[in-house]
């Protein structure tokens, strides 16, 4: 091309894209298929953390790493074992007069504190638990009940923030009512139920200071009694504009007690490591959650593959680490170090990144990237008629100069279309912080995160093999493998220029 004799820089630039092409093409739709065939498939039971399946998981990606030569970094191991809290509610009731309410009865507890002993207490109705409910009544040191609409979406968060407001009140335990029927009621015990019993995994001990506290959920005829009133009393008052017939509703007593079965669970991360060059004491990370949410409790099909979730973004590590480990071995090493890292119990909360990042193997503060893959190989619906994307999040969070190179890299190798949607700050799934990506950006490490969105068979045992699209998840591994060549083998370290 006329630009090669015109600069003997664009000569140097051209074929160090020609060497970082000839690696590049080697990330191919069949190798992928071959590793996730493996790791999606139903002997892994949907690799949830703790269980057999992600052991053997765990097992293949450090028998891949050790194959494709990668120097094991963690005293001489692959695996960066620790442990988890795992609790589950032994035994909860609340009662109120004469009567008694069990778990899963008619009262049921989310959450993994344990009371000490029977706790007895005044129980106060704080409407729809808003803040300007609580201006009318005192709370402290008290139970509120709160009333809220039938839930469809994840329990989960509402749960959290109505606790939240609620302990920031002074509130000692929180009930939720919901509206509805007693079967809304029913259907919404079950999935707490099925949420629970399996066990919650954490970092911190629960019953430690940082927990937000647990909540019953009781049903219509527990808050009637509580109250001495109906159901139609409790929503008129709160839908009294004045608020005004909130204090009208009298306060009651009542008495609960929650004990929790406590035990541990070990797990580990998988990394491997390839020594930079000139540059390695800079790391640059990879990385993709291995783990899954195992099976599910009834249906024909109970096994979760989690072959996009995100078996998509843990086969394209292996595949990039494979094709930069080779590279070095044919006289193309990197300049930095590269760390290729699946990481574990993302499903819980992103422990695994979390415990990584609070326990690194290599100073954060050499920690030049993360790059993290949660999956990239199936399409969603917006995107049915042009399939040639990914949606890219948080490459100008932190770097002003990762973002352009991020540009660049895709329009020099894989055009793909960098969808910015889920970028945008204010966008209502805040998935900036919902993958492992989030515990290196929050230590102010730049991140960027690939993924294709969320589809119908997402966290379903339907999200198999059969559904990727593998010449896509080649393309979009080889843009993450050609962005973390381009950061390896700059002169200069891409600076976080935005804290
Ligand atoms: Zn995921």
């Amino acid at each position: 091309m006329l630009v090669l004799v015109l600069s003997s820089d664009s000569i140097v630039l051209g074929q160090e894209n020609e060497i970082a092409k000839n690696y590049g093409n080697q990330i191919t739709p069949l190798d992928l298929k071959e590793y996730l065939s493996i790791i999606a498939s139903d002997a892994l039971e949907g690799r949830k953390t703790g269980t057999r399946g992600q052991k053997m998981a765990a097992a293949f990606i450090a028998d891949f790493y050790r194959e494709i030569g990668l120097t094991p970094p963690v005293n001489g191991g692959y695996y960066q074992p620790f442990e988890l809290y795992s609790s589950s509610v032994e035994n909860a009731y609340v009662k109120t007069g004469e009567s008694r309410y069990d778990n899963y009865g008619d009262v049921t507890y989310f959450g993994s504190d344990e009371t000490l002993g029977e706790v007895p207490q005044d129980i106060v109705f704080v409407g729809r638990g808003k803040e300007e409910d609580y201006k009318r009544v005192d709370v402290s040191n008290k139970a509120v009940v709160v009333l809220i609409p039938v839930l469809k979406g994840p329990l989960s968060a509402t749960f959290r923030s109505l606790s939240q407001t609620a302990r920031d009140k002074g509130a000692a335990m929180v009930f939720i009512l919901t509206e509805g029927t007693p079967e809304d009621y029913r259907s919404m015990a079950d999935r707490i139920r099925a949420y629970t019993s399996a066990g919650r995994l954490s970092l911190k001990k629960p019953g430690s200071e940082s927990s937000s506290g647990g909540v019953f959920v009781i049903n219509q005829p527990v808050a009637e009694k509580i109250f001495n009133t109906s159901l139609d009393k409790l929503k008129k008052a709160c839908d009294d504009p004045g608020k005004k017939s909130l204090i009208k509703i009298k306060p009651g007593k009542i008495a609960y007690r929650v004990t929790i079965h406590l035990n541990t669970v070990k797990t580990e991360n998988v990394l491997g490591f390839l020594e930079g060059g000139d540059k390695k004491e800079e790391v640059i990370a990879v990385t993709a959650h291995y783990d899954h949410i195992g099976t599910t409790a009834t249906g024909e099909d109970r096994i979760n593959n989690g072959a996009d979730d995100d078996g998509s973004g843990t086969v394209s590590v292996l595949e990039i680490a494979r094709n930069f480990a080779k590279a070095k071995k044919e006289g193309h090493g990197p300049r930095r170090s590269m760390l290729f890292m699946t990481v574990v119990a993302e499903e819980q909360g992103l422990l695994g990144s979390e415990y990584y990042t609070a326990h690194p193997v290599y100073p954060l503060a050499n920690t030049v990237v993360d790059l993290n893959i949660d999956m990239i190989g199936r399409v969603d619906p917006e995107h049915k008629d042009s399939t040639h994307y990914v949606y890219v999040i948080g490459s100008d969070r932190l770097s002003t100069e990762l973002h352009q190179l991020s540009e660049k890299t895709n329009a020099t190798y894989t055009k793909l279309k960098f969808d910015y949607t889920y970028n945008d700050e204010n966008h209502p799934t805040n998935l900036y912080k919902r993958s492992d990506h989030w515990n290196f950006a929050k230590n102010g490490i730049p991140i960027i995160f690939y993924f294709d969105g969320i589809h119908e068979d997402y966290h379903r045992p339907s999200d198999e093999v059969a559904r990727i699209d593998f010449d896509l998840l080649a393309v979009r591994a080889q843009c993450v493998f050609y962005t973390a060549w381009e950061i390896a083998n700059r002169e200069r370290r891409i600076v976080a220029d935005r804290k």
